[in-house]
C-alpha cells in the first residue's frame, strides 16, 4: 500500500467509524449469529497476493459487523464501561501512526516526558495526594500500565520484594526462600478475579475475606485474619483493597484497613479500576478517606475516563520499591539522563505512547467535560433507581455510581427468567450477579452515548418482559388447575392412577415450578 492509498483507506475508515457510532443506537446490541458463523465467510488460508482495501472494508461490513456485540450501544449495560471517545480514537490513531515505543528517555524523550506530565495532570484531577506526583520532591510517582490486572500484579510483586528485604534485615540468618514461603496477602471475596490472579502469579497465597452487608471489607475482619496467620508463623505482606468492586461497586473501608496496614507494616494496594474516574468530581473525593495509608493506587482511564483501551494509571508512594522489585542491571544505566525512570516500574520492556491519548482526551474534554460525563452517567443510574423503586414488582438491592442492582420480588427463578428473556430478545445486554444470596440484574450505565430515553427504553423492555412472564404464569396456573380437574375426573371415572400420561406429568412438574 502506498501513501496515497493509505490516505484514501484511512479517510474511508474514519468515515466508516463515524457512521458506525452515529447509527449505533439503531442496532440490536447483541448479534444474531450462531457459534461458528464466521467459518464459512472467511477462507481457510491467507490470500496469495495482496487485495484491494475496498474489498477488505466491504468484508468488515459483510462479515464482522453482523457478529459484533455493540459495546458502545446505549443499550449495552453489561460489565463496566469500556472507554471510547473521538479524542481517544484519534489518539489511538496517532500513537499507532507515529508508531514509536519507548524504553528509557533517550529512546523516545517525548513519550517519556509526556507520560510523566500526564500522570501528574491525572493525579491532580482526581485529588490524589501530592506525594504520588512525579513532580513531587519525594520518591512517589505515576506510570501508565496495560491493565488493572497488571497494576495489581505490579503492586503485589513490589510488596513481596519490600517485605522480603525488610524481614531479611531483621533476621539475617534467614534466606529469601525461607521468607517467601511464609508470605501471605489479603483481599475481599468481592474483589475482581484479577486480584486473586495477581497473587497466584506472584506465588503468594491470598486470603479472600468476607465483606459486610454493604460489600465492604472491614478492619476487624482483616485484623482477625492477620492475627490468625501471624500465630501460624506466616508473614502478611500485602492487602489489595477495592474502591468500586466489579459486582456491586462496593467500597472497602480504606481508613480502617489503612490503619491496620500501617501498624502491621503491610503494603496497601488500591484497585479503583472503574470507580477511580469518579474522583474527578470533588463530591466523590470523600471516597479517598484513608488514602494517606496507600502504597500503590490504580484506576483505568480505559474504563470510565473516555480514553480508549489500553490505559491503566498507577501511582506509587515510593517508586523505589517497584524499582527494587523490577530492577534488572541492563535496564539501569549508571547516570540516567532523565528522572524519573518510569521504565523501571513496569513489567514490559517497552511502552506504547499511551500518554498521547490521555493528552488528547484531557485537552479536548477539559476537566469540566469529564466531570459532566461522570455526573451525567451517575444521574442516569439514579433515574433508573427511581424507576425501580417506584414499581412494586421490583426490589432495589444496589445503586452506586453507574451501577444499579435490582430483582423481581420473590424467588430467584423469576429474575433468572427475566435475564434469559432479555438475552434472547437481544435489545439489551445485562449481567446477572449474586448479592447476599439473591440473584439480581446488574445494570451499568456504560456507553457515553446513553441518554434518558435509553434508560426509558431499557426499563420498558424489562417491564414488558416481566408483565408477559407474569401473564404466562397466571395462564399456566389456570391451565394446571383445568388439567388437575381433568385428572381428578379421570381418577374418579377410571379409578386407576396409572392412566396419568408421563407427558402430562412432565408438564405438571414444569407448570408447578412456574
Ligand atoms: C475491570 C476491573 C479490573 C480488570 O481491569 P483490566 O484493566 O481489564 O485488567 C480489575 N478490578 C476491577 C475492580 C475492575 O472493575
Amino acid at each position: 500500500m502506498n501513501v496515497e492509498e493509505f490516505r484514501e483507506f484511512g479517510k474511508a475508515s474514519v468515515d466508516y467509524i463515524a457512521d458506525y457510532i452515529e447509527n449505533i443506537r439503531k442496532k440490536r446490541v447483541l448479534p444474531s449469529v450462531e457459534p461458528g458463523y464466521l467459518k464459512n465467510e472467511i477462507p481457510e488460508t491467507a490470500p496469495p497476493s495482496g487485495e484491494q482495501w475496498r474489498n477488505v472494508l466491504s468484508d468488515v461490513d459483510r462479515v464482522i459487523l453482523p457478529g459484533l456485540t455493540h459495546w458502545h450501544s446505549p443499550h449495552f449495560h453489561a460489565y463496566f464501561p469500556t472507554a471510547n471517545s473521538f479524542p481517544g480514537v484519534v489518539g489511538e490513531l496517532f500513537l499507532s501512526g507515529l508508531g514509536c515505543v519507548s524504553t528509557d528517555w533517550q529512546s523516545n524523550p517525548a513519550c517519556v516526558e509526556l507520560e510523566v506530565r500526564m500522570m501528574d495532570w491525572l493525579a491532580k484531577m482526581l485529588g490524589l495526594p501530592e506525594h504520588f506526583l512525579n513532580e513531587s520532591e519525594g520518591p512517589g510517582g505515576g506510570v501508565i500500565q496495560n491493565a488493572a490486572s497488571e497494576s495489581t500484579l505490579v503492586g503485589v510483586l513490589s510488596a513481596k520484594q519490600k517485605t522480603v528485604e525488610m524481614v531479611l534485615k531483621e533476621h539475617p540468618h534467614l534466606t529469601d526462600v525461607d521468607v517467601k514461603a511464609k508470605l501471605v496477602t489479603y483481599s475481599s471475596k468481592e474483589s475482581n478475579s484479577s486480584v486473586e490472579k495477581a497473587s497466584l502469579l506472584a506465588s503468594v497465597p491470598m486470603r479472600l475475606l468476607p465483606t459486610d452487608a454493604e460489600c465492604r471489607l472491614r478492619g476487624n475482619v482483616l485484623q482477625e485474619a492477620i492475627d490468625k496467620d501471624k500465630t501460624k508463623g506466616l508473614i502478611p505482606c500485602c492487602v489489595v483493597a477495592s474502591l468500586g468492586t466489579t459486582g456491586t461497586c462496593g467500597f472497602d473501608d480504606l481508613e480502617e484497613i489503612g490503619r491496620i496496614c500501617r501498624k502491621e507494616n503491610i503494603w496497601l494496594h488500591v484497585d479503583a479500576a472503574y470507580a477511580g474516574a469518579a474522583l474527578v468530581c470533588p463530591e466523590y473525593r470523600y471516597l479517598l478517606k484513608g488514602i494517606e495509608y496507600v502504597d500503590s493506587f490504580n484506576f483505568n482511564p480505559h474504563k470510565w475516563f473516555l480514553t480508549n483501551s489500553d490505559c491503566s494509571a498507577m501511582w506509587f508512594k515510593n517508586t523505589k520499591d517497584a524499582e527494587a522489585a523490577f530492577k534488572v542491571k541492563a535496564t539501569i544505566p549508571e547516570e540516567p539522563l532523565f528522572e524519573p525512570q518510569i521504565e523501571n516500574w513496569q513489567i514490559p520492556t517497552t511502552r506504547r505512547f499511551r500518554a498521547l491519548k490521555l493528552w488528547f482526551v484531557m485537552r479536548l474534554y477539559g476537566v469540566e467535560g469529564i466531570q459532566r460525563h461522570i455526573r451525567q452517567q451517575v444521574s442516569l443510574a439514579k433515574y433508573l433507581e427511581q424507576l425501580v423503586r417506584a414499581d412494586e414488582k421490583f426490589e432495589l438491592l444496589v445503586s452506586r455510581l453507574g451501577v444499579v442492582g435490582f430483582r423481581i420480588k420473590g424467588r430467584d427463578y423469576l429474575t433468572q427468567m427475566l435475564l434469559n428473556k432479555i438475552t434472547e430478545r437481544k435489545n439489551l445486554y445485562l449481567m446477572p450477579y449474586y448479592f447476599q444470596n439473591k440473584l439480581m440484574v446488574r445494570f451499568v450505565v456504560c456507553s457515553r452515548l446513553t441518554e434518558k430515553e435509553d434508560i426509558d427504553f431499557a426499563w420498558n423492555e424489562i417491564k414488558c418482559i416481566t408483565n408477559e412472564m407474569q401473564t404466562n404464569i397466571i395462564n399456566n396456573r389456570k391451565l394446571i388447575n383445568v388439567k388437575k380437574e381433568k385428572i381428578n375426573a379421570n381418577i374418579l371415572t377410571k379409578v386407576a392412577t396409572s392412566t396419568f400420561s408421563p407427558d402430562l406429568n412432565e408438564k405438571l412438574k414444569v407448570g408447578l415450578f412456574l
